[in-house]
């Protein structure tokens, strides 16, 4: 594979999880924008859905894009809790993550709903990051390969080249989220590397080139050059340690 890693754009994410009201997040906004202005890398941050619309009001002038955790499939309907793409796109989001190993252990999300919230992120213009990564049993009984593959197969099922030219990949092991135990980027760059070829033999060598690959799970300021530094890592995708305005800033000035 050709060294194209300087083609892709670095993106650095924070995903909220359930944490931050309103005020909080209209606080951080303040407080970050000052300490990222020489930042060359894309930044994204993905509230609550309650604060989303005063995110993007406060990141307005300003390079950050916020974005969701998380929608349905559908555009409306009888779905007690879900929230739908056209409404995110009312409040500002640009984004929307799409099958986060939190969604996907606690909320019972297979594959196949992933695939058909991608499609409808795509029509609704809301660009997709979409979380893939093997638990520790399949880490440790070799199966990351055949876990990461089934995963893009059937999640991206039916995208076409050119929509996938939108579309953000996160590799994130499960065992490495929340737990404090990063992959090294030699573990990581390894697994980003398959996910290219991967790419390469489904949808050709230019989307794999293009394709963004994040890397997500204990990314705090002291890993993250290290890990960007890998020739198939374009950026980080970060829980915790974006909740501290100082910790996400230095991730963003990494
Ligand atoms: C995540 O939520 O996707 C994540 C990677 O969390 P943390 O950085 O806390 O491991």
């Amino acid at each position: 594979m050709t060294k194209v890693k300087g083609t892709r754009p670095c993106a650095i994410v924070g995903n909220w999880k359930m944490h931050k009201t309103i005020d909080d997040a209209v606080q951080f906004a303040r407080a970050l924008l000052p300490l990222i202005q020489k930042a060359s890398s894309l930044t994204y941050i993905a509230p609550p859905f309650t604060a989303i619309q005063a995110m993007v009001a406060a990141f307005k002038d300003s390079l950050v894009r916020v974005g969701a955790q998380n929608m349905n499939d559908a555009t409306e309907g009888a779905f007690t809790g879900e929230i739908a793409a056209p409404m995110l796109k009312e409040v500002g989001a640009q984004f929307v993550i799409l099958g986060h190993s939190e969604r996907r252990l606690f909320f019972g999300e297979d594959n196949a709903f992933i695939n058909r919230k991608v499609v409808k992120a795509l029509s609704e213009s809301l660009q997709p990051i979409v979380c893939i990564g093997e638990t520790l049993e399949e880490y440790e009984a070799g199966e990351t390969r055949q876990r990461l593959k089934c995963q893009l197969e059937e999640s991206l099922a039916g995208i076409s080249p050119e929509s996938l030219s939108s579309l953000v990949l996160a590799y994130e092991p499960i065992w490495a989220i929340g737990t404090g135990i990063t992959a090294t980027p030699g573990q990581a760059q390894e697994a980003h590397h398959y996910c290219r070829e991967v790419l390469a033999e489904l949808w050709g060598q230019t989307i794999a080139d293009q394709t963004m690959i994040l890397y997500g799970g204990s990314v705090r300021p002291d890993n993250t050059r290290a890990l960007l530094d890998q020739e198939d890592i374009d950026g980080v995708l970060v829980g915790g340690a974006s909740l501290s305005v100082n910790s996400f800033a230095q991730i963003i000035n990494a």
